[in-house]
């Protein structure tokens, strides 16, 4: 038997709450957590997992969907206290989760900030100084796309770019599933580009979004904004009765 758990974590930013949606796969070999947490956020996100009966120390796996703040935060102190979890990253990302290339996301924002106007060079500079409080954790195996692993009756890696080059969904067709991580948000229940303002490339962020959608699936987690159902969507006419 096996489970998709989907998390729910809120936490404040320059007095903003943000909440997100890791996820958790299980099956009886693996523990899954997929995407984890602010920075700080490890006793929420240690709190969320024995919510649903389970252990810290169960997780046998961390999948980054990116390197973003609020998708790697808590990964360096989450495999700090639980050593036998392992980190998988695309091979694009890798290098910027480990702390051997600068973030993206941290070049754009230093490259923004010149142009910010002048009430908003404080955020600006808050955002910055939060990018650089990210811990790099090593990576322990890298994904490429279309990579399949067992786990809960099969998951394939699907490459998503966009909002970050390197930035990986994952699909599960036995559960008719997909983890969309940031390549899909959700706005009043609709599907957008997670924070436009942020995307490293338009173009390849829409195309990334219309191949989840297109998937045959009944569900889309998406990391900010929750649970997405297709199905209700696609039928605009009648309502069926049963
Ligand atoms: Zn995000």
């Amino acid at each position: 038997m096996s489970k998709i758990l989907v998390l729910q974590i809120t936490a404040g930013f320059e007095g903003m709450e943000q909440t997100i949606h890791p996820v958790l796969l299980q099956d009886e070999d693996v523990l899954v957590l997929v995407d984890c947490g602010f920075v700080g956020s490890l006793p929420l996100l240690e709190a969320a997992i024995r919510d649903k009966g389970l252990s810290p120390e169960q997780v046998t796996h961390i999948v980054l969907t990116h390197h973003d703040h609020d998708h790697m935060g808590a990964a360096a102190a989450f495999k700090a206290a639980w050593p036998q979890v392992k980190v998988l990253a695309s091979r694009e990302e890798e290098p910027i989760i480990a702390g051997i290339a600068k973030s993206l996301r941290l070049i754009q924002a230093e490259q923004m900030q010149a142009l910010l106007p002048p009430e908003q060079k404080a955020f600006g500079q808050a955002f910055m100084s939060l990018l650089n409080r990210v811990e790099p954790v090593a990576v322990d195996e890298t994904l490429a796309a279309n990579q399949s692993f067992d786990w809960c009756g099969g998951c394939r890696i699907m490459a998503t770019p966009g909002h970050t080059p390197g930035h990986i969904s994952l699909w599960l067709p036995e559960h008719k599933t997909v983890i969309a991580g940031d390549a899909m948000a959700l706005e009043e229940g609709r599907p957008v580009i997670a924070n436009p303002q942020f995307t490293l490339d338009m173009a390849e962020a829409e195309a990334s979004m219309h191949k989840l959608l297109a998937l045959p699936v009944q569900t889309i987690i998406c990391y900010h904004g929750g649970l997405y159902r297709p199905a209700e969507h696609r039928d605009t006419g009648s309502r069926r009765d049963s």
